[in-house]
Formats: structure tokens, C-alpha cells, sequence
């Protein structure tokens, strides 16, 4: 879906968000004051009842509306682009994260045995994707969703986009699947326990409690339903795998490999592809199939079919899809990837930045809450041990380097 990070990931990645730019004019403009977002809006108001919203409708959620234009610079901020992705995965696909999503397949077993028989999708896929989405429900995101709509609508580089994304939910309001007390999501709008855009909303939520409402913030057999809707709609192909980690033969070739760069199954055996837990690949030689190599040849490399891309489909980024990938297979009872990331220093899960941040905090740096997200505190934190221990790069970042040596006592 057409989206920004989702809630959970967000959160796991603030610190990487740039700080607000200068204000500017125009479609870029970090700023709107509340006289010019009022205008905004009875400029919207035509259009949004041409778009069956009422007027009544319009009013109740509109009439108090006020700006709030901290979340422009969010536009313009892409984490993800610059986490490595042994520290994306590491914080998303971390052992508290395993045993929470086997706490919930064993929790709403029968449920997800009811999903399955509807739409298709198994257990451990659909509770992976509500661990990466929003930590199982925990996370649902902050801020008030028709506030962070309603200014993106009115100011910023996408207001077209956001327009028709406040006016669906409207809609969803309108028509009582979702209530306004406490509506709350990303700053980009996704929300509830699978951060769906209101449009995506929408279009593939359902109802599976049966209580006549499709309410994804409040009703968890809605949600989990509704995800597996999302994935069936996208491609994804009952029974099969997503794909596997593979080994290399040596001296293989990149060329050619990529999601997009899709080929019969029968061309990658005959490039000497094997699983690197030594299984066959048991599946027709005429699978559409691809290879990822993320951090190079000397990294992880997968084989990807169908429903990798169903699910790279939820957010388009390659990292993201391996995490929901790789936390399904560890909830199948994987023991995770067997080759090492291509780098000394690698990524550490939540338990372990809780352990970091303490020992920051021992050291008398003020760092606020332990808390397992590496803020800005924390990375000054960081970077001033870094810097001490004579550690390069000092760039605060929380690695195992780092925790390794304040662990030690160094
Ligand atoms: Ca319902």
C-alpha cells in the first residue's frame, strides 16, 4: 500500500528522523497557522460532500479541528534508508518479539485457524505481520489522526494524497466501524493493530466478530482477518513458502538478481542456488522466483517467491518485508539466518538496548527512561563512550561493539 513506516517501526527508529527543517512556501511549507488551515478546510468542504460525506459529519469531526504542523518535516524524513539493515532487523525481528508472537499464536490459536480456513494465510505470517505493525497492539502510534491528516491535507508536498485519505476517514466514522475518542496512528495516518491507511482500510477490512463493525483498532479478530484479507488480495498463494535463505556457490555472479528480477525456479538451481539448511527447494521448476542478496554476496542471501512480494506489498521496502519473513519463520520454530551479516558490529535486539541504556546509565550519562529505543540521548551517550574507548566510527550508534565494551567494564 501507498504508505509511510508503520507505528511500531517508527518508534523503533526515531532517532534517525531528522529534527525539523526551517519553514518554507509552497508545497513544501513546514508550517500552516490554524486561520489558514480554517480556510483549508471550508475549501475541502465542497468536495468532501461530493465525496458522501455529510454535512453533519463534517462538522462534528471538522468544526474543532486544529493544525498541527509538526508532523510537515516528517514528510522529508526516511529512516529507513539510512539503518543498516542488520540493525532494522535486529530490533524487529528480536527474541522479545519471538516470544510475544508465540505467546499469541498459542493465545488465538482457534481464531487463526479461522482466518486461515477464509482467507488463506497461516498463523505464524499473519501474527508476524501484527508483531512488525504494531508490537502486537501495543503500539498504535500517537498522534490525533484527523489532525495529522487534516494538516497534511492542507499543507506539505502531498496534500492531494492525504486529502483523499482524511476524507476516507471520514467515511469510516461516518459509517461507525471506527469511533473518534482516542483515534490515534503514525503521524502519516496508518493506525490500529494492523496500521492500515484509511484508504487501504477502506477497501480490505473486515468484519469477523460479526458485531456489524470493522473495526481494526478495537477488535483483534477484525484486525488478524483483515491483514490475511490484505495478503490474500495481494497475490498470496496458500501453502506456499515465502521463500528461503540460500547459499551462494563460490564465485557467483550478482547479475541478474533482485526482487524484480524474476525467473523459473529451474534458473536458479542450475546457478548452483541450494537452501543453506541443506532441504530441497520442493516446489514446480516453473516457480517464479528471485534472488536478494541485501548487504552483498558475503551476506545473507534469500530466494523469494509469490508471497514475498504479497507481503512487500504491506510497505514497499525490502527491509521491512524481510523482517515480517524472517519473524514468521522464527515463529515456525526457526532458529533465524545462518549467515552472518557482513559486519563486525552487529545489530542488537530490545533486551540488549535495555542493557546498553543502563549501563549508559551507570556511567552517568542522562538518558532519561530505559526504555529499549535509542533516542537522542542515548546516541550522544553513546558517541561520548565511543569516543572515550578511542571507537571509530564514533557515530552513536547502538551496536554490540559498544554494549560488548561497557559490558566488560572498559
Ligand atoms: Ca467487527
Amino acid at each position: 500500500m501507498m504508505r509511510f513506516l508503520p507505528a511500531a517501526v517508527f518508534t523503533l527508529l526515531a532517532a534517525a528522523v531528522a529534527g525539523p527543517a526551517l519553514a518554507q512556501v509552497g508545497s513544501n511549507a513546514t508550517a500552516i497557522t490554524q486561520p489558514q488551515f480554517e480556510t483549508c478546510l471550508a475549501n475541502l468542504r465542497p468536495q468532501a460532500l461530493s465525496a458522501g460525506i455529510t454535512a453533519q459529519t463534517w462538522q462534528t469531526h471538522t468544526g474543532a479541528l486544529q493544525a498541527d504542523d509538526s508532523v510537515l518535516p516528517l514528510l522529508n524524513a526516511q529512516p529507513e534508508f539510512t539503518t543498516p539493515l542488520w540493525d532494522y532487523l535486529a530490533g524487529l525481528v528480536d527474541e522479545q518479539r519471538v516470544e510475544d508472537g508465540l505467546a499469541r499464536l498459542r493465545e488465538h490459536a482457534e481464531l487463526l485457524q479461522r482466518v486461515q480456513a477464509r482467507h488463506g494465510v497461516d498463523p505464524a505470517t499473519v501474527v508476524a505481520v501484527w508483531g512488525v505493525e504494531s508490537d502486537y497492539g501495543r503500539i498504535f502510534g500517537k498522534r490525533p489522526l484527523l489532525v495529522s491528516l487534516g494538516t497534511l491535507a492542507c499543507a506539505g508536498r502531498r496534500q492531494a494524497f492525504f486529502r483523499s485519505e482524511f476524507f476516507e476517514t471520514l467515511k469510516l466514522l461516518q459509517a461507525g466501524d471506527i469511533r473518534a475518542e482516542g483515534l490515534t496512528g503514525s503521524w502519516a495516518g496508518a493506525f490500529g493493530h494492523t496500521q492500515f491507511m484509511p484508504s487501504t482500510y477502506a477497501r480490505i477490512a473486515v468484519d469477523f466478530d460479526g458485531d456489524g463493525r470493522r473495526d481494526l483498532v478495537g477488535s483483534i479478530p477484525d484486525a488478524l482477518a483483515s491483514t490475511a484479507n490484505y495478503l490474500r488480495r495481494s497475490g498470496w498463494q496458500s501453502g506456499q513458502p515465502w521463500g528461503y535463505e540460500v547459499k551462494l556457490p563460490p564465485g557467483f555472479s550478482t547479475a541478474g538478481t533482485g526482487r524484480t528480477s524474476r525467473q523459473p525456479l529451474s534458473h536458479w538451481l542450475g546457478r548452483g542456488i541450494t537452501r543453506v539448511d541443506g532441504k530441497p527447494i520442493d516446489l514446480p521448476a516453473n516457480t517464479r522466483s528471485a534472488l536478494l542478496i541485501p548487504t552483498g554476496v558475503n551476506g545473507p542471501a534469500f530466494l523469494v517467491f509469490r508471497n514475498y512480494d504479497a507481503i512487500y506489498s504491506y510497505n514497499a521496502a525490502e527491509s521491512y518485508a524481510l523482517a515480517i519473513a524472517t519473524l514468521a519463520d522464527r515463529l515456525r520454530g526457526g532458529s533465524g539466518l545462518r549467515t552472518p551479516w557482513p559486519t563486525d558490529d552487529p545489530g542488537i535486539g530490545r533486551n540488549e538496548r535495555r542493557e546498553l541504556q543502563t549501563l549508559l546509565l551507570a556511567r552517568g550519562h542522562d538518558i532519561g527512561e530505559v526504555d529499549g529505543m535509542i533516542g537522542t540521548a542515548s546516541r550522544r551517550a553513546i558517541r561520548a563512550e565511543q569516543q572515550r574507548l578511542r571507537m571509530t566510527p564514533a557515530d552513536g550508534r547502538a551496536g554490540r561493539r559498544i554494549l560488548e565494551a561497557l559490558r566488560a567494564g572498559r
